[in-house]
C-alpha cells in the first residue's frame, strides 16, 4: 500500500507542492500549525526515523537544505523557524513517511509543553 506522502508526490491525489526533484518532495501541511508549515519529505519510504539506513545520510542532508532554501524563499529565515521530525506514538507521528515539518512565520513559542 502506497503511504499518503507518496500519493501525493506521485501527483495521484491532490497537494501544495512547492518543491520537487529526483530525490525530495515539499508541500504544504493540509493542516497548517503556523502561517508557514511545510512538510519536506524523501520520495522514497522510509517510515520513520529509525527506519534511515547509513546509506540515506546524504538524502537526509538533502532534506535539510532543500528545508533551509524553502525558509529562504518563505521569508522566514531571518525572522526565524522550526525543523521537526515525528517519530513513532510518543513523537507523535501521524504518518509514517519520513518527513521534516518547517514551521514559521510566527514566534512559535517554547519546543514542548510541560508534561
Ligand atoms: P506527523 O504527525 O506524522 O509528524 O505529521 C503529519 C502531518 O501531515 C500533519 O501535520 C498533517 O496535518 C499532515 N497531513 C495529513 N494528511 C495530509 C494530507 O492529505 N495532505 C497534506 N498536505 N498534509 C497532510
Amino acid at each position: 500500500m502506497p503511504t499518503l506522502f507518496e500519493k501525493i508526490i506521485a501527483r495521484q491525489i491532490p497537494g501544495d507542492i512547492v518543491h520537487q526533484d529526483d530525490r525530495v518532495t515539499a508541500f504544504r501541511d493540509i493542516h497548517p500549525r503556523a502561517p508557514v508549515h511545510i512538510l519536506v519529505v524523501p520520495n522514497k519510504p522510509i517510515p520513520t526515523a529509525n527506519d534511515i539506513a547509513d546509506s540515506d545520510e546524504a538524502l537526509i542532508g538533502h532534506m535539510f537544505t532543500v528545508a533551509r532554501d524553502l525558509a529562504k524563499r518563505e521569508g522566514i529565515a531571518e525572522s526565524g523557524y522550526r525543523l521537526i521530525i515525528n517519530c513513532n506514538g510518543d513523537g507523535g507521528q501521524e504518518v509514517y513517511h519520513l518527513h521534516v515539518h518547517l514551521v514559521g512565520g510566527a514566534p512559535l513559542g517554547p519546543m514542548i509543553s510541560r508534561a
